[in-house]
């Protein structure tokens, strides 16, 4: 009797692991999520669980992880978290790990490609030719689809690290990235808001100007993004993007910077339609992470 295919999908987070096997949103078989600890027994608990469930039917495990990530398949280095400041994990060797205990085929992406994935097969993304996706937390993240297919290019987008016009007079916070000072990620990533304010980012209030400030350089970013790439969705998820003003205040910031110049209903009369938040929500990372692995097994 022969069984149709499962995939294995592995959110790999800086802060939690989520693993997963199925076939998508309605489909999960199995899920666990773990704090992200040292590379070995982070490791060996999402081993343990793929061992534990069903493994003769997993066709591929697809992963998409924190970063920065050697995504190049000619790289003697393919498949590994490489420069992370995060301590113990340089140079961890994930996809060599996983398939020598798996025996499967692992795809490997990073955390924001993969959850764009998830929501180009079945959320926000679905009919777009090209899309993009950014996420708001500890970093600034951003992945695109052109032509329906994930952008890497020579490396992958880094699009956290655009650069800004700041206003000195308006914000004379010189912003906390260590290459750029202020760029997109040193200006308004959550940590850039704690140091600028002096408070968490969750205990902000709604009505603080940190969130039309923090909307404003959004704005300035999504503007860049549509002139150069000029998605059909933007996506933005993350920690930051939960405060329910920011959606209103980006859209509107993303017209003031455009200030016209794109005319496209999208834009003009319905940004709403434009700049969205994660359809999968919390879970586009673990389904994008499947998606991955239905494409690593050609699946899709
Ligand atoms: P990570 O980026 O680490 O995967 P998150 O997307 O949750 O995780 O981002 C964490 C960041 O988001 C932190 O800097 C935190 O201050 C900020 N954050 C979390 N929740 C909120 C919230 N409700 N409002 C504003 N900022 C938040
Ligand atoms: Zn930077």
């Amino acid at each position: 009797m022969t069984h149709a295919p499962l995939y294995g999908g592995i959110e790999a987070g800086g802060t939690k692991w989520v693993c997963a096997i199925g076939t998508g949103p309605d489909d999960i078989r199995a899920e666990v999520r773990f704090p992200t600890t040292t590379p070995a027994e982070t490791l060996a608990n999402a081993i343990a669980f793929f061992r534990a469930h069903e493994p003769e039917h997993l066709a591929a495990i697809g992963v998409g992880s924190f970063g920065p990530v050697d995504l190049n398949p000619a790289s003697p280095s393919y498949g590994s978290i490489t420069t992370t400041p995060k301590p113990g994990w340089a140079h961890t060797d994930v996809v060599r790990t996983l398939h020598q205990a798996l025996g499967r085929p692992i795809g490997f992406d990073t955390d924001v490609n993969v959850a764009l994935l998830g929501e180009r097969q079945w959320g926000a993304a679905r009919d777009c030719d090209v899309a993009v996706y950014i996420t708001v937390g500890t970093g600034i993240g951003g992945g695109a689809v052109v032509g329906g297919k994930l952008v890497h290019g020579l490396i992958h987008p880094e699009m956290g690290h655009m650069r800004l016009v700041r206003d000195p007079a308006r914000d004379p916070f010189p912003g906390i990235c260590p290459y750029h000072s202020d760029c997109l990620e040193g200006l308004a990533c959550g940590p850039a808001l704690k140091a600028r304010w002096q408070t968490p980012a969750e205990e902000l209030p709604a009505d603080h100007p940190a969130w039309e400030l923090e909307a404003d350089y959004l704005g300035q970013a999504l503007a860049n993004l549509l002139c150069i790439l000029s998605p059909e969705r933007i996506i933005i998820g993350g920690g930051v993007m939960s405060q329910p003003q920011m959606f209103p205040l980006v859209r509107a910031a993303t017209q003031r910077w455009l200030n016209g110049y794109l005319q496209h209903p999208h834009i003009l009369d319905h940004p709403d339609r434009l700049i969205v938040p994660p359809a999968l929500g919390q879970r586009a990372g673990v389904l994008g992470a499947i998606a991955l692995a239905m494409h690593t097994a050609g699946g899709v």
